[in-house]
């Protein structure tokens, strides 16, 4: 079982990280701008504890009320589950996928208890269904919403779905790698990197996580 997420992260700002030292692939000189914490260069998207200074910038008042609300969704989906029954063995995390428009494609909610498949995440449940409602594998201009930091399965799986826009809760300093542990999304090696937005209504997400592992 996995220990409580929701505490602090690497330090904003390229301030050293604890412990002494980054993540062993992070010291990658290609990755030297890309320092778990910091801001994509050139991109408005922000990342790292601290990172909703950047979602509180007035000209991005409406794009944060959106992500709030589409994080509510995420929470419901965490704490009722969505085509199945959620069961009281699986971690509440809940995922769901927004179309450019705006329209909800599909949702998912952790089922590894449920199911013993070991891949079965709420994010990439969520992909998986959006791929199958829209007949295709890539799903440029889509928004995916978490309630908790992605793994480095599901960070790959965005990437490899094209995925343009991640937004997540609560911060997972364990297993993230969405700049916790590791920053998969954002690696500069990559030719497709999605914007993204950490501790989105991390209070509440946070909470729910926290009340299954009391
Ligand atoms: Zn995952």
């Amino acid at each position: 079982m996995r220990s409580e997420p929701g505490g602090s992260g690497p330090a904003a700002g390229g301030a050293p990280l604890p412990h002494g030292g980054e993540p062993a692939d992070a010291t990658d000189p290609a990755l030297e701008t890309v320092r778990p914490g910091q801001p994509t260069p050139g991109r408005a998207a922000r990342v790292g504890p601290g990172a909703d200074e950047g979602l509180a910038d007035p000209d991005d008042a409406g794009r944060r009320q959106r992500y709030e609300l589409w994080m509510r969704r995420a929470l419901e989906i965490a704490v009722t589950g969505p085509d199945t029954a959620a069961t009281a063995d699986d971690i509440p995390v809940g995922a769901v996928l927004y179309g450019p428009d705006g329209a909800e494609l599909a949702t998912g909610r952790n089922e590894r208890e449920l199911t013993g498949d070991p891949t079965a995440h709420a994010e990439v449940l969520a992909l998986r269904r959006a791929a199958e409602r829209l007949g295709r594998w890539r799903l440029d201009g889509c928004t995916l919403v978490v309630t908790l930091e992605p793994c480095t399965m599901c960070a790959g799986a965005l990437v490899l779905a094209r995925v343009s826009t991640v937004v997540f809760g609560a911060w997972e300093p364990k297993t993230g790698a969405a700049g916790s542990l590791w920053d998969v999304l954002r690696d500069r090696r990559l030719n497709h990197r999605p914007e993204v937005y950490g501790g989105v209504l991390e209070t509440e997400t946070a909470a729910v996580l926290r009340a299954f592992f009391r």
